[in-house]
């Protein structure tokens, strides 16, 4: 009876060092989620970095038109994989009209199996995609 009576005590507070304990975790498992999210604030600061050394989009560059990029893509969908996220050298400055019409296509038949790697970088000339029609 008494053992009880303590462990429910009114006013009973857990030890500070558990208390520490606890937000160190809840914490790390914040830091967590958006590590595995990916796009968190060192993505941000990695996206500007990165828009600022390659400020045009690199397709339309290939393709004769000047357009400011609007992001970095993967050029590999990276489905969750941090090494394949943060590997800059598979990153590509795109236009959002690119990244839309041009690659998000290509990312689909890759993922069917049905496109190269090669073919997920787009810095290179592509007159379907840029046939003028009037
Ligand atoms: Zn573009």
């Amino acid at each position: 009876m008494a053992r009880g009576a303590r462990l429910f005590r009114p006013g009973h507070m857990p030890p500070r060092s558990a208390v520490v304990q606890v937000k160190q975790a809840v914490d790390l498992e914040r830091r967590g989620t958006s590590a595995s999210r990916g796009y968190g604030h060192r993505w941000q600061k990695a996206r500007t970095g990165y828009l600022l050394k390659h400020p045009l989009c690199i397709c339309c560059l290939a393709n004769g038109r000047v357009t400011p990029a609007q992001m970095v893509d993967h050029v590999v969908p990276h489905e969750g994989d941090m090494t394949i996220f943060w590997r800059s050298e598979d990153w590509q400055a795109l236009c959002n009209d690119c990244n839309q019409r041009i690659k998000q296509p290509i990312e689909l038949r890759f993922k069917a199996g049905r496109a190269t790697v090669a073919e997920l970088r787009l810095d290179r000339r592509m007159s379907w995609a840029f046939a003028t029609t009037g």
